[in-house]
Formats: structure tokens, sequence, C-alpha cells
């Protein structure tokens, strides 16, 4: 198989990462055969330094000529003043490539099940997946503005009945390669939108019947991710719901670094990256968890290029790797060896 990938290390720790993402593709596709060649363009604050635009064009028309773009990470101190905002080339680039489904395993290693502020509630082996919509709802429905001289505020939570369905429809897609359990999560009793989502959700389930499908209002969905997070297969909700609830759901597996995720379009181009930002604080260390970066272009290979095996043995080798005593200095494992952003790298690579 013959990809072509455009890479956007980005700002802080993203480089780095990205180093081992292109290590990873060059080891895939000698030991697979396949032809995968990378592209590096830039985004977010360094593409604000050097071209005064957190999303050049040169970066847009780069992807839209890809098979798949993976991402680092965005933004850092040296911005937080700056008129234009690194974050805003991440959002630019998800409308346009339209990534409205986004997906954010939540996998508890069983090495790290310790480390989890939640280990007394998880079952072991526990994982679940949100699909959040990523391009509707309230961060773009418009107006969004001050009124009245600032005595007042609006903003506007819009969603077509097809921007719903597409979405429910890749959760409902996603559940059949699970345990086909699928938790749809809303605020129906308050919001108008939130019934349309259900009423979409069980019309789209009588094509799925061997899906088993709950409703489960967003603030009993926040308490339970916490007392009982095993009980979740696949959780599917809209944008601002699901972002409140992926970053919930991300601190329960014990580390920030060794999370991916997916965003998807209808036409198949989607964009991977890891969970976490660009921490500032150890960038240029050598001693960021390149895990969330890797399983990220183990999603890349399965999402976008259905390369199923490979990605598999991705997920496998990290999982050997944690399992064999070694991590990274973010993460708390009882007498495990530290390892470096490249010896984590070389580690994982060799267990392929
Ligand atoms: P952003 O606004 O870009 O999301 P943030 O402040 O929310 O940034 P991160 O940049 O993810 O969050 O950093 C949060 C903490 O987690 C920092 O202390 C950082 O060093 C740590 N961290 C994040 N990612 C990693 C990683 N891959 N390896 C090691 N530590 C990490
Ligand atoms: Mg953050």
């Amino acid at each position: 198989m013959k990809k072509h990938i455009i890479t956007l290390p980005g700002d802080g720790i993203g480089p780095e990462i990205m180093n081992s993402a292109h290590e990873l593709l060059k080891a895939v596709g000698e030991k697979y055969n396949h032809e995968f060649t990378a592209e590096s363009k830039d985004i977010g604050g360094i593409a604000i330094d050097k071209h005064n635009d957190p999303l050049p064009l040169e970066t847009i028309e780069a992807c839209e000529s890809a098979d798949a773009i993976l991402l680092g990470a965005v933004g850092g101190p040296k911005w937080t003043d700056s008129k234009i905002r690194p974050e805003q080339g991440l959002l630019k680039i998800r409308k346009h490539f339209n990534l409205f489904a986004n997906l954010r395993p939540v996998t508890i290693f069983d090495s790290l099940e310790a480390s989890s502020p939640l280990k007394q509630s998880i079952v072991h082996g526990s994982d679940l997946m949100i699909v959040r919509e990523l391009t509707g709802g309230l961060y773009f429905g418009q107006p969004s503005e001050r009124r009245d001289g600032g005595q007042s505020v609006v903003d506007t939570l819009t969603y077509t009945y097809g921007e719903i369905e597409r979405i429910v429809r890749i959760a409902f897609d996603t559940a059949m390669t699970r345990r086909k359990h699928l938790t749809s999560v809303d605020k129906a009793n308050v919001l108008e939108s939130s019934r349309m989502w259900r009423e979409i959700v069980n019309t789209v389930s009588k094509e799925y019947p061997e899906v088993t499908v709950e409703h489960e209002l967003v603030d009993a969905a926040a308490m339970k991710l916490i007392t009982n997070p095993s009980y979740f297969d696949v959780i599917v909700t809209e944008n601002l719901f699901g972002d409140i609830l992926s970053d919930e759901a991300s601190v329960i597996t014990g580390s920030l670094g060794v999370l991916p995720s997916a965003s998807l379009s209808e036409n198949g181009l989607g964009l991977f990256e890891p969970i976490h930002g660009s921490a500032p604080d150890i960038a240029g260390e050598n001693i960021a968890n390149p895990i969330g970066m890797m399983l990220s272009v183990g999603m890349m290979l399965k999402y976008s290029f259905g390369l199923h095996e490979e990605s598999a043995a991705i997920e496998k080798a990290v999982n050997q790797v944690l399992a064999d005593g070694f991590k990274t200095a973010d993460l708390k494992i009882d007498g495990a060896v530290t390892l470096s952003t490249a010896e984590m790298t070389e580690k994982i690579i060799s267990c392929l």
C-alpha cells in the first residue's frame, strides 16, 4: 500500500513526539511492505512566527492532497497574549476539512491501573470510546455576541438533522466493532436540540438491532463516569458535552500521555493526534511520552487506511513494553525503568 501523510508537528513537545511517529511509520512500512511518505508542514504557534498565520494556505493545500494528517500539538505561553492564537489553526483545520467525528478511545492499560484515581471503581480491562460531534453545536452557532452594550450575551446551539444523523451512525458502526452497547448522552429534559438528538438515535437504532441503546442525561453520565466507568462501551454526544466528558474520561486512565484521538470527515480524510497539549513545561527535554502519538498513528492506519493488523500490532507493542516494566517520566508504574522519548520509541518499535 502507498500512502502520503502530512505531519503537523506544531509547538512544544509536538516536534519530539512527531519524530516518534516518523520512526514508527518507517518501521511499520518496512515490516508490512507499505510505502508511507511523510511531509512536514507548519501549524499553530510556529506557523504564526513564520507566516503570521496559524494555518497557512500552504499547509491547507498540502493536506488537501494527503491521504491522512498527523498532528503533534499547538500552543504555548509564548503566544498567550498574541492577537492571533495557535489554537485557531486547529479549529480552522477541523472546519475546513469538515472533521465532524471525534473518536477518543479511553483505555486503562493494565500496568497503569494502580495510577488511576478511580482504581477502586474500575473493573480490570476497562475501556470505552467517546464519539464526539466536532463541527456543530454551541461552538459554531451564530449569533454568538455581546448585546446591549455588554449587558447581555447570546450563544446559539444549532444542529441539522443530517449533522446529528451522521455522527450517530459513526457511533453505531463503532459499537458494532466493540461490545455493542451505545450510550447516547444529552440534556433532553431541558434542551430541544437534545430531544431531536434522542429521536434521531432511536430512528437510526432500528438499523442496528444488535446494539443495545441507552439515553443518559449529561449530568448523570458525568457522575457515572466516576462511579462506574467500566459500565460504558461507546458514548455518543454533541460537541460541548463531548468536550467535557472526554477530558473527564481521560483522567481516569491515570495518564494524559498515552491517549490517542481521531477526527474523521465524510470523505474519509482524517486527522490523528494525541489528546494531550503541547506540554511547554517539558518541551525539548527528550522526556515526553510518545505513546499517545504512536497510538494515534495506529488509529490512522486503522481508520484511514484499513490496516487493522498493523494497528493492532502497535497497540500490542505498547502494552507489552509497559507490562515489561518500562515507562516514561510522566507515568507512575512501581519499579519500572524510566526511558527517554527516543528510547521509548525504539523500545515499542522493537516489540512490533
Ligand atoms: P493545552 O491547552 O495545549 O491542551 P494543557 O495545559 O491543557 O495544554 P498539556 O499541554 O497536555 O495540557 O499538559 C498538561 C500536563 O501534562 C503538563 O504538566 C505536561 O507536561 C503533561 N503532559 C502532557 N502531555 C505529556 C506527554 N506526552 N508526556 C509527558 N507529559 C505530558
Ligand atoms: Mg488542554
